[in-house]
Order: structure tokens, then C-alpha cells, then sequence
């Protein structure tokens, strides 16, 4: 299993509000390398099934109708340590609780709504990687 490699996404608010480009470049300032990436809107069926882990909690229908409402951009990116370095870039899932200058600090809204994904360990990574990048000669 590789350890160089994370998934991202950043999710329709950040696309809504402009921030791509803010957010692309603190990434590739902490010396991540994108090394796939698109711009693509998932069906509500992508994200169920890509957020099936959390079916069963009550925020799943908002969290659906979140990650489905308009663009996201999915990438990629490749480090050393990528997946415990890109957490730590993001900050917490709750952006009151994020540390002063991550990515969730500086660009999310809520907890529900809080500019970026990060992948949580190297296999899920992968497995999310491959579920918006399947087939790309990058695997
Ligand atoms: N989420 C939410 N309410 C919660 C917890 C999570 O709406 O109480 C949403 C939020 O968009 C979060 C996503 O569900 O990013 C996935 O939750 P997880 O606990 O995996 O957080 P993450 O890994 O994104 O920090
Ligand atoms: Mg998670």
C-alpha cells in the first residue's frame, strides 16, 4: 500500500464561493503535487455510495444533498506521509474547532459544509481515488 498518495475533494460551497484557486494554492504550497484532478458533479447514487460509512447517521440526507448540489473538484495529490499531512492541512471536520490557518478554518462555513475532503487512512485513499479516477494510467 502506498503512503504518498491522498484523495480530496473540494466540495460545492467551495466552488460556489470562488475559492478553488485560494484553496489549490495553499495545497500546493505545503508541497502537495496534484497528480489527477477534475472538475464533475456526483449523483445522489456517487454520494451515498462514496459516504456509505455514514448511511446511518441523521446527517446523511444533508450531507447527500450537500455533495450533490453543484461542481466539486476531485483531485489526487502526492506527498510524503499524504494522508496524516493532508489532515493536518485541513483541520477539523468542525471548522470552530480547526486549528488557525487550515483550509477548514479559513474557507468553511460549518461542520456540515466545510470546503474539503480529505481521505482518513492510505486504503481509503485508494479506494476513493479509484472511485472518481478508475481507469486513469495514474493507478
Ligand atoms: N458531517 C456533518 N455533520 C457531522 C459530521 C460530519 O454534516 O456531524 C459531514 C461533513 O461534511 C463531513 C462529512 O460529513 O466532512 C464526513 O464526516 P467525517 O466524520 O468523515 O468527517 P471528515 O473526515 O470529512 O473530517
Ligand atoms: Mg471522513
Amino acid at each position: 500500500m502506498r503512503t504518498d498518495r491522498t484523495f480530496t475533494m473540494l466540495k460545492p460551497d467551495s466552488v460556489e464561493k470562488g475559492n478553488v484557486g485560494p484553496i489549490l494554492e495553499k495545497i500546493t504550497s505545503a508541497g502537495f503535487r496534484i497528480a489527477a484532478m477534475k472538475l464533475t458533479q456526483m449523483t445522489v447514487a456517487d454520494a451515498q455510495a462514496f459516504y456509505a460509512i455514514h448511511k446511518e447517521r441523521p446527517f446523511f440526507g444533508e450531507l447527500v444533498q450537500y455533495m450533490t448540489r453543484g461542481p466539486i473538484v476531485a483531485a489526487i495529490l502526492e506527498k510524503e506521509n499524504a494522508v496524516e499531512d493532508f489532515r493536518t492541512l485541513i483541520g477539523a471536520t468542525n471548522p470552530e474547532e480547526a486549528a488557525e490557518g487550515t483550509i477548514r478554518k479559513l474557507y468553511a462555513a460549518s461542520i456540515g459544509e466545510n470546503a474539503v475532503h480529505g481521505s482518513d487512512s492510505d486504503e481509503n485513499a485508494e479506494i476513493e481515488s479509484q472511485f472518481h479516477f478508475a481507469g486513469r494510467e495514474i493507478f
